[in-house]
């Protein structure tokens, strides 16, 4: 299989494959990670992908490379690989490999001729990611302050965010917002920015998540343009970063941001930061680094009490305009601890499906929609049992849950795990990728798919993981 092969297809299926990523992952995955992507050459039943750094290629091919290869599949039963290579673009210099850590440039032996015959094929295949987008993320205008529920356990974090959006004076620097996934450290975020905005138009406040940080940074590097990414970041008044367990290891990004950091603290700019977990828990940092993150105040979110739950319950649902018996949200806050997005989830889900019925929302009818979700946060199954379950089920060892290897029989088995932990726990992605070793959720969520694909094209092993499913719940 050629490219020419593909014939003018070729084109037609990338941007699908593309398209599909896009609405997979979402629009700021997509454009800090997926858009740069290039295609090199298709040859043999493998697709070759470039990417313009060697961070970049790590990256892509520890999150996206494996949904990228089933798209791909799906599109073309010829393919049967796909390689992210690093590759500067047609006029653009490669990174310097001593200063950033990436690899020289690398033209491929047989990538030119192959380019030709794609780029004839395909003119309108494009590279992306060029265009000047503002730097910052749009807010999201239902996370205001009055829109976020006070709580014992939130109400110091909530506190110390009205402080940083009200007072002229910067009162502590940085502000540094922690807990766990869903707990509402992105809305006060928001929230804090949103108040700024209103207030004071003409101080410019900035928001963006630690992952678009680095990407920013890694495409200045890229073509040369440090001074400005670095003006670009010094001259607003309010940074606010989210998610910043994000920055951890990558040396270049976490020096630059540290810089970043410095300069604005120096001016008396105000920098909120979000982590799922403390300064000082925050792994893969260096430690002049974790320590001036912890120089101004941190404050952490528990997780959520019955009270706090209910109170938010009523909120969303006064929001949403409908009559919600009391007995229901009792019922909602008592079995749905773990975070309030599943919360929200839940809330939504029952009013969907009394709309959609016709029917006035009651107990039963919500115990009935939320069945699966209740059922598994009541069984308690824990991943490690469902592990080792699994681990035994396939013959592999239980290290082979958390370790690196990759080939398929041990990570089939663990995807396996991964699936069932998702569907008999009421633990998020993030949550279950830690248990494997540390991995990302973007891989949880690859398992998740690639077991349902598996096991709707395949009788025999649907059977075998249902009953891994029946014997765990027993
Ligand atoms: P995090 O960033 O900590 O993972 P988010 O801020 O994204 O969590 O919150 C998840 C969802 O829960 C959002 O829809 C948010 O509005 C909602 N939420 C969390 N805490 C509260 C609260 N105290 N009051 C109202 N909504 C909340
Ligand atoms: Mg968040």
């Amino acid at each position: 299989m050629r490219s020419q092969e593909f014939g003018p297809s070729l084109e037609a299926q990338w941007v699908r494959v593309r398209a599909r990523l896009k609405g997979e992952f979402g629009e700021a995955a997509y454009k800090s990670w997926l858009k740069p992507l290039t295609l090199v050459s298709v040859e043999d039943g493998t697709v070759r992908i470039a990417v313009p750094t060697r961070f970049m290629q790590d990256w892509v091919r520890q999150h996206y490379s494996d949904r990228i290869k089933t798209l791909w599949r799906a599109e073309n039963k010829l393919v049967r690989t796909v390689e992210i290579v690093v590759q500067a673009a047609a006029g653009v210099p490669a990174p310097q490999p001593a200063s950033h850590g990436g690899t020289p440039m690398r033209p491929m032996a047989t990538a030119t001729g192959l380019r030709a015959a794609v780029s004839a094929t395909a003119p309108a295949i494009s590279r992306g990611g060029e265009e000047n987008e503002d730097f910052g993320a749009p807010l999201d205008p239902r996370f205001t302050f009055q829109t976020f529920v006070q709580g014992k356990s939130n109400e110091f974090a909530l506190a110390a965010a009205r402080r940083v959006a009200e007072e002229a004076k910067v009162p502590f620097n940085p502000l540094f917002l922690y807990g766990g996934v869903g707990l509402g450290k992105t809305h006060l975020m928001h929230a804090i920015a949103w108040h700024i905005r209103k207030r004071h138009p003409q101080r410019r406040v900035v928001y963006l998540s630690a992952e678009k940080f680095m990407y920013q940074f890694i495409r200045a590097m890229r073509f040369k343009d440090t001074m400005s990414f670095k003006e670009q970041f010094r001259s607003v008044d309010v940074l606010l970063v989210d998610d910043v367990q994000f920055i951890s290891g990558k040396d270049a990004t976490q020096e630059e941001f540290f810089h970043t950091f410095n300069a604005l603290v120096d001016q008396n700019k105000q920098i909120v930061l979000s982590a799922d977990k403390s300064p000082a828990d925050l792994e893969g940092l260096e430690d002049r680094v974790r320590s001036r993150l912890g120089w101004g105040l941190v404050a952490d979110i528990h997780p959520t009490t019955y009270e706090l739950r209910l109170g938010i319950l009523q909120s969303k649902a006064e929001k949403l305009g409908v009559a919600m018996p009391p007995k229901v949200l009792e019922f909602l806050a008592h079995k749905i601890v773990a975070n309030v997005r599943e919360l929200e989830g839940a809330l939504n889900r029952i009013v969907a499906h009394s709309t959609l019925v016709g029917r006035p929302i009651s107990l039963e009818g919500a115990q009935e929609v939320l069945h699966d979700l209740l059922r598994a946060s009541d069984r308690r199954v824990t991943i490690e049992e469902i592990q080792k379950k699994v681990a035994e089920h396939f013959a592999i060892r239980l290290a082979d849950m958390h370790s690196p290897r990759r080939a398929r029989q041990v990570a089939r088995p663990r995807q396996v795990a991964m699936y069932l932990a998702k569907q008999l726990t009421s633990r998020s992605l993030p949550e279950i990728g830690r248990k494997f070793g540390g991995r990302d959720h973007t891989t949880v969520m690859h398992a998740v798919r690639k077991i349902d694909e598996l096991r709707a094209a395949d009788a025999a092993f649907s059977e075998d993981v249902e009953l891994l499913r029946r014997m765990l719940e027993a």
